[in-house]
């Protein structure tokens, strides 16, 4: 097989040929893409790191009280950059002399 062949391995299964779904792209030792199915939102299958990562959020076994989440810390950040604008355009307006 190369790549351009997209000839699924399984021609008869569940994820025949005119499957619609997104299937694992990952290398395999013959050259060519994976074919088989792609985990629910991931670009891999299971046995090529579609499991791969830590769960986010409360769902991670280190979730403690969610300070640390992707969200309060962009929330954090928007917050910090907010206030360095404000305090430049003090600066800039003699609000601190
Ligand atoms: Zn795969």
């Amino acid at each position: 097989m190369n790549a351009e062949d997209t000839t699924p391995r399984h021609p008869n299964g569940q994820f025949g040929g005119n499957w619609p779904g997104k299937r694992c792209l990952a290398k395999t030792r013959a050259g060519d893409p994976c074919q088989k199915p792609a985990l629910k939102g991931k670009s891999r299958c299971q046995l090529h790191g579609g499991r791969a990562g830590a769960p986010k959020g409360e769902r991670n076994g280190n979730y403690k009280s969610g300070y640390y989440t992707e969200e309060a810390i962009q929330g954090r950040r928007k917050v910090r950059a907010r206030i360095n604008e404000l305090i430049i355009l003090g600066k800039q307006t003699g609000m601190f002399n």
